[in-house]
């Protein structure tokens, strides 16, 4: 036999060790569904090889695929063994030292928050190392089905350093044995009515027979190939946990079985959580593909578009060869003939459900529509998907509420040819905006956006129906004057006398001069009732979209606006009386460029507040002064 050779774990790998051993205490059965599933993996390599035809002369095809469990009570020893591919002293290093992504910030941060070992460590992919939750100890002996591969027994205390080392006389043709010294509070898992359990409950759907001594503890066939009538909601339900590794059932389930053009079945589930799969870590998306249920590609990212990501499941075709690694034209046009058929069932159940169930729809949407809506650019199906978007708006008094398109136009006055949105961070700002007193008035409804790609995606839809997207700053007064107001004027302001009036516009005219290039023009409101005073794009783009493409380009100038002050405000009135008195005030200038400034604060551009603060600290000081001499 030939020396050891002692490997540090990386550092990252060592702290995700320490977590493991240290933090996680609930749900720790688990690491045996992780182990099986290891194994079970290596033997889909292996039977993928094999189906394929690229198994080394020497191969053994009289082994049968298999997982074997075994117990020893004496020795306090856990083994888990299959005849799948084995490893290599590389593939050992890479696989069992390492940890495929570097993401244990992102793994700290959930075990800080939900130190519950199943959901953790499906979500980071570091099954192997969840044994030392058990076990204080454990050796992997293990030996590639390569040619002439020899074996190795890697082993560790799982602290800082493994070691490998070769075995000489070892009677395995190839497979891989893991053998876990239990900790003295592991005991539960030497007992064989303990392991049958957790196999019935984690590991039912593995392809491969899990024994047991002579029992075979799964016997769950390939549920996708079977009849849907013969399966049960908890079989898929099971299926789905099995295949996600999440606690929750899925929300929806869809079992095909087409036969033209291309034959395959599939078994899709809309997930009952959010899928946080779209990250720098985390690329965790797509439906694993089966050939004549050999699994061929885990995830395969060609079945679906990335705006329906959210869906997992298992597609089976009996169309393709099983070598289909390199990539020929016959077999991307059944792929995308696979991809188109799944594309349409599932927009299809999204319509049935928001038609006939819309409070489950809703569900959906809430979990699943801030990457559904992203298929607005997916121009072959956008017809089918713009009828399925939601949004909230100001027809209802809460943000969790949501209409369709079809509904707000249900909603539309009489002569409204515009479908109204208004780009926001949150429903408080949209209402507050000084954008939409016309609207509220008027009781012309408004979409809330809340998200950027929202307002993306309605510009380059562009129509709905009949009816044309319009952001309401760029709402023309002409077209909002031809509807009533929802309630007569009470009260209001005073008309003013002609001289007033033409004091006001000699008024507007020096704002014009004192504001300079900073506008594009002050004008007379007609959109405004609450607000002293609005900023206007008079080009077409809405101020939320404007600073969104200046943030992208880097662009920190202060775009140019028109600025428009509401005639009858009080505020303005007073500033009249102010300009008539004496013109060259200067308390009106501060006045003037605070009105401006504050604008500017509302609608995201302002980005030095030091002259705001200076001078709304003056009128404040002006203002007390004025009270308390008043008050005398
Ligand atoms: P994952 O399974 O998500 O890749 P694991 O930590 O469970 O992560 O396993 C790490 C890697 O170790 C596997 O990807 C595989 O390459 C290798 N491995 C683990 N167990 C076995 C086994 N029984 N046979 C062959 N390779 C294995
Ligand atoms: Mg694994």
């Amino acid at each position: 036999m030939t020396e050891a050779v002692r490997h540090e774990f990386h550092a990252e790998t060592q702290k995700v060790l320490r977590i493991l051993t240290h933090s996680l205490y609930t749900d720790r059965e688990i690491f045996l569904r992780e182990l099986i599933s290891n194994a079970s993996d290596a033997l889909d390599k292996l039977r993928y090889h094999q189906a394929s035809g690229t198994v080394p002369a020497s191969f053994d095809a009289s082994m049968p695929l298999e997982i074997r469990l075994s117990a020893d009570k004496a020795a306090r020893t856990l083994t888990v063994s299959d005849t799948g591919i084995g490893m290599t002293e590389e593939e050992l290093v890479r696989n069992l030292g390492t940890i495929a992504h570097s993401g244990s910030e992102d793994f700290m941060q959930a075990v800080g928050d939900k130190p519950e070992a199943s959901s953790i460590i499906g979500r980071f992919g570091i099954g192997f190392y969840s044994v030392f939750m058990v076990a204080d100890r454990v050796e992997v002996l293990t030996r590639s089905f390569e040619e002439g591969s020899r074996a190795l027994r890697w082993s560790s205390d799982g602290t800082g350093s493994y070691e490998i080392e070769e075995v000489e006389d070892c009677s395995w043709k190839r497979g891989t044995e893991i053998r876990a010294w239990l900790k003295e509070d592991a005991s539960e898992f030497l007992e064989d009515f303990r392991l049958e359990s957790i196999v019935r409950k984690h590991s039912a759907f593995v392809p491969f027979p899990v024994l047991l001594g002579d029992k075979r503890l799964n016997t769950t066939p390939a549920l996708w190939r079977e009849p849907r009538f013969s399966v049960t909601k908890e079989q898929y339900a099971d299926f789905y946990k099995f295949l996600t590794g999440e606690e929750t059932e899925p929300l929806d389930t869809l079992h095909l079985s087409v036969d033209v053009p291309t034959q395959f079945s599939a078994l899709l589930f809309v997930p009952g959580t959010e899928q946080r799969n779209f990250g720098p870590y985390n690329d965790h998306w797509g439906l694993d593909l089966y050939v004549r249920r050999v699994m061929i590609r885990r995830e395969d990212k060609n079945l679906l578009p990335d705006w329906l990501g959210f869906i997992k499941g298992v597609v089976d075709t009996e169309d393709l060869p099983l070598n289909i690694s390199r990539e020929t034209l016959q077999e991307n046009r059944i792929l995308r003939g696979i991809s188109q058929a799944l594309i349409k069932q599932l927009l299809g159940r999204f319509e049935k459900t928001a038609q006939d169930t819309p409070e489950e729809y809703e569900k959906f949407w809430n979990l699943h529509g801030k990457v559904f809506k992203l298929g607005y650019s997916d121009f072959l199906h956008r017809d089918r998907i713009v009828p399925l978007l939601r949004f909230n708006s100001s027809a209802f008094d809460a943000q969790t509420k949501l209409t369709s398109l079809d509904g707000y136009i249900e909603r539309a006055k009489e002569g409204q040819k515009e479908i109204w949105y208004l780009a926001a961070s949150g429903r408080e700002g949209a209402v507050s905006s000084p954008y939409m007193e016309t609207f509220l008035r008027k009781g012309i409804e408004v979409l809330y956006l809340y998200e950027p790609v929202d307002e993306f995606a309605l510009e380059s839809i562009g129509k709905y129906k009949d009816f044309t997207f319009k952001a309401v700053e760029h709402a023309d007064s002409s077209v909002l004057d031809a509807f009533a107001d929802k309630e007569a004027k009470t009260g209001g302001a005073e008309a003013l006398q002609e001289d007033e009036l033409s004091a006001f516009d000699s008024l507007v005219a020096s704002m014009r001069t004192l504001l300079g290039d900073q506008v594009k023009d002050v004008r007379v409101s007609h959109r405004l009732t609450d607000s002293p005073a609005c900023l206007v794009a008079d080009d077409g783009v809405t101020s939320s979209m404007d600073r969104l493409m200046r943030v992208m380009q880097k662009d920190e100038t202060i775009p140019k606006k028109i600025f428009e002050v509401n005639r009858d405000h009080p505020l303005l009135r007073n500033m009249l009386k102010m300009y008539r008195n004496d013109a060259s005030d200067a308390n009106l200038e501060d006045m003037v460029r605070q009105l401006f400034d504050m604008t500017l604060l509302l609608d995201g551009y302002m980005r030095d507040p030091h002259d705001l603060v200076q001078r709304m600290n003056r009128t404040l000081e002006k203002a007390s002064a004025l009270y308390a001499k008043n008050e005398k």
